[in-house]
């Protein structure tokens, strides 16, 4: 293929109103602003002076300097409290290149492969089908090298591609989800015809939904004994997933996959079905897509698999990922063959980035050096400030409630690992800790080496490095100790988690429990001075005065509260035994009867 490096579109010089001038001003008393500002920059917008937002922020116990970056709703606090209106106003600039919506003109669309991914309950041969579709009728020239696993690979049928994310079920799927990055076209739901529709399925059927792709079933297994697809239909229509035969608009095939038995007809059927789609791209402008897998490799420094969505990537292009760039050193296929193109739905490995990206990321190629590394630039300065302004108004917030509350306990984390597979598996990990009374917040969770800025982020909110598989340079080293910031360095994930649950276990709270000191029974009563004095007879135990107590009457405690006075005759007693008389009040509560018991507690703290 030739070089087509001259025909592309930039996506940047036709897409793009504004490389992000100050877009913010005051209009008819609205204040419409478009990213977080300064503490000076809105005081120069507001005509009002930097003292007056620090007195304002002051006054209501948040601290700020002059410098600081403010987050949308501290913006709105001050616009209103100085008399303005407020409106936040989205503007697509070049560094906010995943929220481009890119409409090409209809006679520049050309027909792009579908991207398929295999999703389905465990065990009902999702990996088996995925490895049987690799191996199907693989041509000799396809091969050009050994097959390596890069998070998806293409497969020729009948003259057309099919792109396969070769990582199977919903966790990377929501992954990639949850970081707004959509790559899936269609979804092939493996159901197994001798298990028919489980939990895992419904999820899988959820997510395609809640994603809009198109599920494709395969009724997998029907070679086993037991095998029972009308059962399987009969299941999923429970789902809304419709045989066409029944007048619905899913496709069925039924496979095994282990036997090979159907999968060319399932192959077949998803190109039909991606033409129906009408999956459409313009090779003829710098590729924009998506990071399926990254991970820093020993010999060539950052790896990612880039999935290219829209446009062509070449191999000598500059890449915008998340907020690093770099030149596209070496570009390959899942058989390590060396690609110069790489048309829409081609994934692609690459090396020469200057840092490992996050799955998820969206990247962007651009003409020049220039562009790139100023849009690289741009967005790690705009991602620091929402990071700064999101930190110091959460540790601020924090900080507040626990004065206020005196009971939350949190820990912050940030983690840092050798791919993004790591990455995940932390995280997923870590979020499962659950110990009541704890709050853990992953604070930045990325692949590749601990930087000086994660050691500035964790000091500032108060967060533990965890390193997984890295390993901080002594320099680095030497700023967390200065800055008192922790490092903890693990290479086996179940040791990390165990630390950070016994972290956690020695940061909540012991917990109290109720211990009972003592019973009294009330046998007469006294009115005196508007109050009711209980003439009583301890039971058990002990009475101390000013106790906490329980007013139990039927067997039904009607009164939580505290004991007023306690006499032994006319004299205050400290505490009454078991066998002696005494007389007791009540704070503020006065309906007291006889034969109800009164049962004294205190609150002692239970250590787990
Ligand atoms: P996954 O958890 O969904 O990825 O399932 P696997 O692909 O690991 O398959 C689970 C088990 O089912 C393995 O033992 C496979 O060999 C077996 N299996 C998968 N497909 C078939 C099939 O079509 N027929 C039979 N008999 N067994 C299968």
């Amino acid at each position: 293929m030739k070089d087509n490096n001259n025909k592309r579109i930039s996506n940047v010089s036709t897409n793009f109103k504004s490389n992000n001038k100050n877009f913010n001003k005051v209009n008819n008393g609205v204040f419409v602003f478009t990213r977080s500002l300064s503490v000076a920059d809105l005081a120069k917008q507001l005509n009002i002076l930097p003292s007056d937002i620090i007195k304002y922020f002051f006054m209501n116990k948040k601290m700020v300097t002059i410098n600081q970056m403010l987050d949308d709703d501290s913006i709105g606090e001050v616009c209103l409290n100085f008399g303005y209106d407020v409106k936040k106003e989205k503007v697509v600039s070049a560094e906010n290149f995943e929220e481009v919506e890119i409409k090409d003109k209809k006679e520049d669309l050309k027909e792009r492969p579908p991207v398929v991914t295999v999703m389905g309950h465990v065990d009902h041969g999702k990996t088996t089908l995925i490895d049987a579709i690799r191996n199907s009728n693989v041509v000799a020239t396809e091969a050009g090298g050994i097959s390596q696993a890069i998070g998806a690979y293409q497969k020729e049928v009948k003259g057309k591609k099919i792109t396969f994310i070769d990582t199977p079920g919903h966790e990377a799927f929501t992954a990639m989800r949850s970081r707004g990055a959509s790559v899936t076209d269609i979804v092939i739901l493996v159901v197994a015809a001798d298990d028919g529709v489980m939990p895992q399925t419904i999820e899988a059927i959820d997510h395609a939904k809640a994603a809009k792709a198109p599920i494709v079933v395969a009724v997998n297994k029907i070679d086993k004994e037991g095998a029972n697809v009308e059962k399987v239909k009969n299941e999923l229509m429970n789902y809304e997933i419709i045989p066409e035969e029944y007048g619905g608009k899913n496709i069925f095939c039924e496979i095994s996959a282990k036997k090979n038995i159907g999968i060319d007809n399932l192959l077949e059927n998803i190109i039909l079905l991606s033409e129906v789609l009408e999956l459409k791209s313009n090779p003829n402008r710098y590729a924009m897509g998506t990071v399926l897998e990254a991970n820093l490799d020993r010999g060539e420094g950052p790896k990612a698999t880039l999935l290219v969505q829209n446009g062509t990537l070449n191999n000598s292009d500059y890449v915008v990922v998340g907020t690093t760039y770099g030149h596209i050193r070496r570009m390959v296929n899942e058989h390590q063959k060396v690609l110069k193109t790489a048309t829409p739905s081609t994934p692609v490995s690459v090396t020469g980035l200057s840092e490992v990206p996050n799955a998820g990321d969206h990247f962007m190629a651009f003409p020049t050096e220039k562009e790139a590394r100023e849009i690289a630039e741009r967005r790690r300065l705009q991602k620091e400030q929402v990071e700064r302004s999101g930190t110091a108004a959460r540790s601020l917030d924090d900080l507040y409630k626990q004065a206020k509350e005196g009971d939350v306990t949190s820990l912050n984390l940030l983690i840092r690992a050798d791919s993004t597979g790591s990455v995940e598996a932390l995280k997923s990990s870590i979020m499962k800790i659950t110990i009541p009374g704890v709050k853990v917040n992953i604070i930045r969770a990325i692949a590749g080496a601990i930087t000086d800025s994660d050691i500035s982020l964790a000091s500032a909110s108060n967060a533990i490095i965890y390193g997984f598989n890295i390993r901080p340079t002594a320099a680095l080293k030497a700023k967390a100790e200065e800055l008192k910031v922790e490092i903890r360095l693990h290479r086996i994930i179940y040791a990390l988690i165990e630390e950070i649950e016994g972290a956690l276990k020695g940061l909540t709270k012991p917990e109290l429990k109720e211990v009972t000191n003592g019973q009294m029974e009330v046998r007469n009563i006294f009115k005196a001075n508007k109050m009711t004095i209980a003439g009583c007879y301890v039971t058990d135990g002990v009475i101390k005065a000013r106790s906490k107590i329980h007013l139990i009457r039927d067997g039904i405690i009607i009164y939580d509260g505290e004991l007023g006075s306690l006499k032994r005759f006319k004299d205050d007693a400290s505490s009454v035994k078991s066998g002696f008389e005494c007389g007791a009040t009540i704070v503020g509560y006065n309906d007291i009867h006889e034969g109800d018991i009164i049962e004294a507690f205190e609150m002692k703290e239970e250590k787990k």
